[in-house]
């Protein structure tokens, strides 16, 4: 097995082939998994022996001629706020450094026949833009070890950059798969809300919160999605219909495609280099055949201070439970129960989820709840208007992913211009639509540039058609190929 940067699709046809076996690929995924992470700080817990265990007894049962249907075999790694029973998972925080939870999430039931690698690190409770807020510790950008990797998955994009045939699922609530794919050059879907189960996801802000793949590519994306998603009756908020194959979907012809470019999002702020590169994309898909739209989406310039107001409150409420009684970390020389409340989230907790609790109280608390909660809440409501009327009209929505490349770690940044990075990416949660971004070019530093489409809910098999359009035309994933990727 001799490939570098293998894609799931491309192992999985060798898999079916007998010409490679999942104890291989494992092994494989396993070392450079390893050996990278000296590096790029991507993993939290590596699990070597029972990764390897599952792959001997997956080849096994293969070896019985079982049809291989969909991921069967193939590694997998999941970010840290998704419980899994054989590991820890910690959601990078000390609150729940040594947290093994008693029953795995639906999406890892839904992947038994897979092997899980490794857990991967995250910014603290999902909170962050440039995994920098993690207990553990930053993740750094494969492309430049200078910089972040985008977050707050940023565990999850860094360790697929690096690793042959791995797919990762991420979560994002304002961008947390989207914004760290761009910034390392790989694929990164957030699905419609309710069509993926969050049933063993740790809450950050519920109405909000999506777990999706981060892959090398578009194929590997759809594949991934096609398993993970369906209706779960463990989780109330999951939609009950028919979930036809995505994969089956992409013929990356987009001829007669509308494409909405709505105005809001290339304002002055965004880089002159992404800028570029994304006009130069829908130049591209326009001369396959799609029809690029003007549109406006009015209310996008409140969508930041919406999802900031909604996500924290949300996030007060869930994190209300760890409180050092029923589990996570508790500090233990307290002089009354009041004191252990405060002492063990005062230590269990990192400054940006402490700064979450603290807005999402303020904006809950009596004579601020109109103010602040309500009228964000109306916002949303607009903004969802905004983008209903446009799909009326149009099929997808082109947009960049960020108006930046990736960041340099440790600059000494206010939140406030931190939060802004996520411009481009809340909406799509505030709606409940999906989202994908997908690699469209470089910076002058040759970082990788995402451009983010959207698309009515469940229609992720245009989003994925029309990123495979992209992907398949521009290229860009032989330049990801070559073989010393880490600089
Ligand atoms: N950066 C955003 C935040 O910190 C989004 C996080 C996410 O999607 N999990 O809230």
């Amino acid at each position: 097995m001799n490939n570098t940067n293998l894609t799931a699709y491309e192992a999985r046809k060798l898999l079916k082939s007998k010409e490679v076996s999942s104890a291989e690929l494992t092994t494989k995924a396993l070392r450079q998994i390893t050996e990278n992470n000296e590096k790029l700080n991507f993993a939290i817990s590596i699990e070597l022996d029972y990764a390897l265990k599952m792959a001997e007894s997956f080849d096994k049962t293969a070896c019985k001629g079982v049809e291989l249907n969909s991921i069967q075999g193939l590694p997998i790694a999941v970010k840290d706020n998704i419980c899994t029973v054989f590991s820890k998972t910690t959601c990078a925080s000390r609150m729940l450094k040594g947290y093994v939870s008693p029953y795995n999430a639906t999406v890892i039931d839904k992947l038994s026949d897979s092997i899980i690698t490794a857990k991967l690190n995250m910014d603290e409770f999902a909170m962050g833009s440039t995994t920098e807020t993690s207990y553990f510790g930053a993740v750094k950008n494969p492309h430049d070890i200078e910089k972040s990797p985008g977050g707050s998955s940023g565990g999850c994009a860094a360790a697929v950059a690096v690793t042959d045939a791995l797919m990762t699922l991420g979560s994002d609530t304002g961008g947390s798969i989207r914004l760290p794919a761009a910034h390392c050059g790989v694929v990164g879907l957030k699905p419609t809300y309710g069509s993926v189960s969050r049933y063993g996801l740790i809450a950050f802000a519920s109405s909000l919160d999506q777990i999706g793949p981060i892959c090398k590519s578009v194929k590997d994306t759809a594949m991934l999605y096609d398993a993970i998603c369906g209706h779960d009756k463990r989780d109330l908020t999951s939609i009950g219909r028919e979930y036809p194959s995505a994969l089956k979907c992409l013929t990356g012809n987009i001829r007669g495609l509308k494409i909405g470019v709505p105005d809001e999002y290339f304002t002055s702020d965004i880089n002159e280099d992404v800028k570029t590169a994304i006009f130069k994309t829908l130049t591209t898909l326009e001369k396959l055949g799609a029809e690029l739209i003007p549109i406006s989406l009015k209310h996008a310039q409140y969508a930041l201070s919406a999802y900031y107001i909604i996500s924290s409150a949300e996030a007060s409420s869930n994190l209300s439970r760890f409180d050092g009684v029923r589990y996570g970390y508790r500090r233990d020389d307290n002089s009354s129960i009041e004191e252990l409340f405060v002492n063990s989230r005062t230590e269990g907790f990192g400054d940006e989820v402490k700064r979450r609790i603290l807005l999402g109280t303020f904006v809950l608390s009596e004579g601020y709840y109109d103010k602040y909660y309500l009228k964000a809440k109306q916002t949303a409501q607009l903004i969802k208007s905004d983008f209903q009327n446009a799909f009326s009209a149009i099929d997808v929505i082109a947009t960049p992913v960020s108006f930046n490349t990736a960041p340099k770690l440790n600059q000494k940044r206010s939140p406030v211009s931190v939060y802004s990075e996520d411009f481009c990416t809340v909406s799509a949660n505030l709606c409940g639509i999906p989202a994908i971004s997908v690699p469209c070019g470089f910076d002058k530093d040759s970082m990788p540039i995402g451009i983010q489409f959207m698309a009515d809910s469940f229609r992720e098999d245009l989003l994925l058609n029309t990123a495979y359009a992209v992907e398949t035309e521009l290229n860009l994933f032989q330049w990801a190929r070559r073989e010393s990727y880490v600089r």
